[in-house]
């Protein structure tokens, strides 16, 4: 039992049921306020920490982006949810490839956790490069093109779920139990028909939705459409057919665990439905290509050839690059689970590796 548990069983007895949303809109700061959760040592591991190749390989396609929309001015380098500052870090020494680009640009950071803006401030003391953190995308400062990277925050944005019932659509609720504990319920009344995008859904079927992530996207998706640049958002996730299945996960010390066992003590995600982003970004007004999987985006961006080029240093280790190679780009690893899409002005030429 743990205070914050007690506070949302409390909320709970005094107001009702609570949707999934909302239970995470409670336990996620909470989560990500009190640690690090990144690393060997924490809950769970993303790509920039498995090998500097993803910041830089993401660094150079930025760099790229900015280049083939003619170099527009003072452009703003943004991270959502930017972990340990790990990929931004790796980004900017690729950058030094384009001196232009590199001189010109102002980092923000949408960072909520204190813990984790020092990590970051840390992590990026050495770049020389103006930085500033920033609460929500609400706060980038407008009319500069953006240059916008995402990886593993849209899964840790407050989903919705709805269940097929005889009733019709029913929202998945977080409820007390006859023994006061936290579970899972169904509501009685079904959402309005129309609700839920897709047909053919059998009993027991379960859709996802996520509102902040679809809201997100579309102003992303405004922004960019309006102000230039190009936003790339990798995931585990969805592509084209999202299906009907419940994703929501808790994931602590590298193990899953229960969701409601104890809020706040483990990572909360679920799977990111590409498509429903992509749809969200095409109605601010910008183009999306992907998405991809994460294994042929980094493979067209020459990940093996970079691998190389590491792997000829002196003093490399060139097993173990090949090795985190492999975790990044193969099938039964991050290469297939994992998608990317970029969202980018109307009319902008073809990215490479989407
Ligand atoms: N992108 C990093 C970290 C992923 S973990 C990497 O790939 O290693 C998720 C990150 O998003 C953390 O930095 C967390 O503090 C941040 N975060 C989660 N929800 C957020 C929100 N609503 N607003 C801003 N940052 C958030």
């Amino acid at each position: 039992m743990t205070a914050l548990r007690d506070r949302i069983a409390a909320l709970i007895a005094s107001q009702g049921p609570i949707s999934i949303a909302e239970y995470m809109t409670l336990v996620l700061p909470a989560y990500y306020a009190t640690r690090d959760p990144l690393g060997a040592k924490g809950d769970f591991i993303t790509s920039p920490e498995v090998s500097q190749m993803f910041g830089e390989l993401i660094g150079l396609w930025l760099a790229q982006a900015w280049h083939d929309q003619g170099k527009p001015a003072r452009p703003l380098l943004v991270e959502m949810g930017p972990g340990r500052g790990t990929l931004m870090a790796d980004a900017l020494r690729a950058m030094k490839l384009m001196p232009e680009l590199r001189d010109a640009v102002e980092v923000v950071l949408v960072e909520t956790s204190l813990v984790l803006r020092k990590v970051q401030e840390g992590t990026l003391r050495e770049s020389s490069v103006p930085v500033r953190w920033a609460d929500s995308f609400e706060d980038v400062p407008r009319n500069r093109p953006l240059l916008l990277v995402a990886n593993e925050f849209f899964d840790a944005l407050p989903i919705r779920q709805y269940v097929k019932t005889d009733r019709g659509w029913c929202e998945r609720m977080v409820m007390l139990d006859a023994r006061g504990e936290l579970g899972f319920g169904i509501a009685p009344v079904a959402i309005g028909a129309g609700l839920v995008p897709r047909d053919g859904a059998p009993l027991g079927a379960v859709y996802e939705t996520s509102p902040p992530g679809d809201a997100l996207a579309e102003e992303i998706g405004f922004r960019i459409a309006h102000d230039g640049g190009a936003a790339l958002v990798i995931d585990y996730g969805y592509g084209a057919d999202a299906g009907f299945a419940e994703t929501l996960q808790a994931v602590k010390s590298h193990s899953f665990t229960d969701v409601l066992i104890d809020p706040s003590a483990s990572d909360l995600s679920a799977h990111v439905d590409f498509a429903a982003l992509a749809s969200a970004a095409r109605r601010g007004g910008a183009s999306v290509a992907g998405p991809a999987s994460q294994g042929d985006f980094l493979d067209g961006l020459g990940i093996r050839h970079r691998a190389d080029a590491l792997a000829n240093v002196r003093g490399a280790d060139p097993e173990k690059i090949y090795r985190q190679v492999a975790r990044l780009i193969d099938d039964d690893q991050m290469g297939t689970l994992f998608k990317v899409i970029s969202i980018l002005p109307p009319n902008a030429p073809k990215p490479p590796g989407l």
